[in-house]
């Protein structure tokens, strides 16, 4: 099975091989899909783990025991265009500036790619124009 997952480092972790550590004693395939420090200096790393589930479940319990959050991301992001009033407020609430905001025209882009389905801007959006497609 292949799944995505987002790992939350706390400061003390960034520069630790936590994650190579944890692939070679399991075993797993994984592919880095994004990896960023946000502006409170915790560490966020997007993989897509392959390995059988037992075995990819016993890595992330690992890893949590060490103080590392982990979420799983089985679902995806979507803009509804038509509800969307450009307003912005979910622009700066985007770890990953999957929402951004077109000078030319003040209007508010997603970018899917790079979404890595935290929800923040669910809960922020006045008109529920972004929506968890499961
Ligand atoms: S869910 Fe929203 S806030 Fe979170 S990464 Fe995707 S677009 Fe950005
Ligand atoms: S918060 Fe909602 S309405 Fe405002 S720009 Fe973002 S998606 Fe559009």
């Amino acid at each position: 099975m292949e799944k995505k997952y987002v790992f939350h480092f706390p400061r003390e972790f960034v520069d630790k091989p936590v994650m190579s550590d944890m692939v070679r004693k399991h075993g797993l395939d994984f592919n880095i899909l994004k990896a960023y420090v946000t502006p409170e200096e915790e560490g966020t790393l997007v993989l897509a783990l392959r390995g059988d589930e037992d075995t990819v479940q016993n890595a992330i319990t690992e890893v949590e025991k060490l103080g590392i959050r982990v979420q799983s991301i089985s679902s995806d992001i979507r803009m509804i265009r038509e509800k969307c009033t450009d307003c912005s407020v979910c622009v700066p609430l985007c770890p990953v500036k999957a929402l951004s905001l077109d000078r030319k025209d003040f209007s508010v882009e997603f970018d899917p790619e790079k979404c890595i389905a935290c929800g923040l801007c669910i809960k922020a959006c006045p008109t529920r124009a972004m929506v968890l497609t499961i």
